[in-house]
């Protein structure tokens, strides 16, 4: 089995999500007292946070590439960036690596092309449903068409994220407001949404709704078992 490496911490609500998700799956495939070889470096989301809404990318991604460093040090074999929005600088964190990235777009793509599913739609926050970082990787390397909600809505959907999920916070009208941006973006004539940010299905999960979900938290953790198991 090799070494999973995690950058994590952004925020440590999903980071625990993909912890749990990484362990569960290599208990699954090799039985027994199986766990995951990981090796994660945590940051302060906190400071990660202001920069991004100061649009300091660069800062951030000093700070993730350094900390990415440090976990290609520590052994892993490759990278999960634990976080849709932080791949805006996947570039500059790969730069200075020698293992490959596992990109979260690339394996929700993969999934979705699997179940033949070309017209999507994307909630996550307004960094990654307003820029191209993710929804172009899926249209140009994919052919994945992304149907996003409209301004209104993708401030209530951001806002949720950092005001709330990625502070443990878990609230019912909250939910409520993303099953019907949810039901609207199903109106627009998507097959499937993308829970596009890594805090999502600690709110909505497949049995809030009939429309089908695609959390990219389970199917990078899912990717990243089947990398491990399969060198
Ligand atoms: N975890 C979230 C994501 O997947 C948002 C937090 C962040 O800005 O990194 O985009």
């Amino acid at each position: 089995m090799k070494t999973i490496g995690m950058l994590g911490g952004m925020s440590w609500e999903s980071t625990l999500s993909y912890y749990k998700a990484l362990n569960i799956g290599v208990k699954k495939s090799l039985g027994g007292l199986h766990s995951a070889k990981i090796c994660m470096v945590s940051v302060d989301f906190d400071e990660i946070e202001k920069l991004q809404h100061q649009g300091d990318w660069s800062a951030t991604a000093r700070i993730l590439s350094d900390a990415a460093v440090a976990v290609e040090t520590g052994g892993a074999d490759f990278l999960l960036i634990c976080t849709n929005t932080m791949h805006k600088v996947a570039d500059e964190i790969g730069a200075r690596l020698t293992i490959p990235i596992l990109h979260i777009a690339d394996a929700t793509a993969e999934k979705l092309k699997e179940d033949k599913i070309d017209r999507v739609g994307l909630l996550g926050t307004q960094f990654t449903m307003e820029q191209d970082f993710f929804k172009a990787r899926l249209s140009d390397k994919y052919n994945i068409e992304v149907v996003t909600p409209n301004e209104e809505q993708r401030k209530i959907v951001h806002h949720v994220i950092y005001s709330e999920l990625c502070q443990g916070e878990i609230v019912d009208s909250s939910r409520e407001a993303y099953l019907e941006i949810i039901g609207e973006l199903r109106n627009k004539g998507v097959q499937a949404v993308i829970l596009g940010c890594t805090e999502i299905a600690l709110l909505v999960q497949q049995s809030h709704t009939p429309v089908p979900l695609y959390d990219t938290t389970e199917i990078h953790a899912a990717a990243a078992v089947k990398r491990a198991l399969s060198f």
